[in-house]
C-alpha cells in the first residue's frame, strides 16, 4: 500500500483534505505500476494527459496525479484535456507505451453521494469540513485495491512527440521584459511581447 508520508506530502502541497486529491494520487500510482515505472518523473520521461476540466467537483484529483507521477505543470509534462472527467493517460515517453486509468463509475457515484460532496455543493469550504467526515473517506481510498477504484486499460503503444523547450529569447521593444521565442509578436515592425502587442493570448 501507499506510504503515508507520500499522502502527507500531497496534503501539504494541495492545501486541504478531500477525497479527490488522494484518488488522483492512487490513479497516478496505479498507472505507474501498470507501466512498470518505479519512480516519479525527474524530467520529461513521463507525460500525463489529465481529463479533468476547468470547473467541476473532483478537480483536486490533478494535484494527487502530479505528486504521484512527477508530471507537473512546472515541467510541462502534464496537460489538462478539459473533458471534465477523472481519468489520466500516463505515457512512458522512451518506451512509447501508455496506460489509461479512469475512476470506476460505481466508486465515483458513491463518493458524489457522500456527505462531504453534499456539504461542498452547499458552498462549505473543504477546510471547514470536519475531519470525522473526510478522514474515513481518505483512509478508505488509500486502502482499496486498484480495481475497486479504477478501470485500468491494457498497456498500449503511444508514440509521443514532446516539444523541446526553447532557450532562444528576445527583449520586448516596448516593456523591455525577456520573452522566449514563441511569445514574440511583430507589430508595426517592432518585436513585442503578447500583452504589449495587444493580444489577449
Ligand atoms: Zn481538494
Ligand atoms: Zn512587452
Amino acid at each position: 500500500m501507499v506510504e503515508s508520508n507520500l499522502l502527507e506530502m500531497a496534503i501539504k502541497f494541495h492545501g486541504h483534505k478531500c477525497p479527490a486529491m488522494p484518488l488522483g494520487l492512487r490513479a497516478g500510482l496505479a498507472a505507474m505500476r501498470k507501466l512498470g515505472v518505479v519512480k516519479p518523473a525527474c524530467n520529461k520521461e513521463l507525460y500525463c494527459l489529465c481529463e479533468t476540466g476547468l470547473a467541476h467537483a473532483t478537480m483536486c484529483f490533478v494535484d494527487g496525479v502530479q505528486v504521484a507521477t512527477g508530471c507537473t505543470f512546472g515541467k510541462s509534462n502534464i496537460e489538462k484535456l478539459n473533458y471534465e472527467k477523472n481519468a489520466i493517460t500516463l505515457i512512458d515517453v522512451k518506451k512509447k507505451k501508455a496506460v489509461r486509468v479512469a475512476l470506476n463509475p460505481e466508486f465515483q457515484k458513491k463518493g458524489l453521494g457522500s456527505k462531504f460532496v453534499q456539504m461542498r455543493s452547499q458552498g462549505i469550504e473543504p477546510q471547514d469540513i470536519d475531519a470525522e467526515i473526510v478522514d474515513p473517506m481518505i483512509e478508505n481510498i488509500m486502502n482499496q485495491p486498484d480495481d475497486v477504484l479504477f478501470k485500468i486499460s491494457d498497456v498500449f503503444d503511444y508514440d509521443f512527440k514532446g516539444k523541446k523547450g526553447t532557450f532562444e529569447w528576445q527583449q520586448c521593444e516596448s516593456c523591455g521584459e525577456v520573452v522566449f521565442a514563441h511569445g514574440i509578436r511583430i507589430k508595426n515592425e517592432k518585436k513585442l511581447c503578447i500583452p504589449c502587442a495587444g493580444y489577449e493570448r
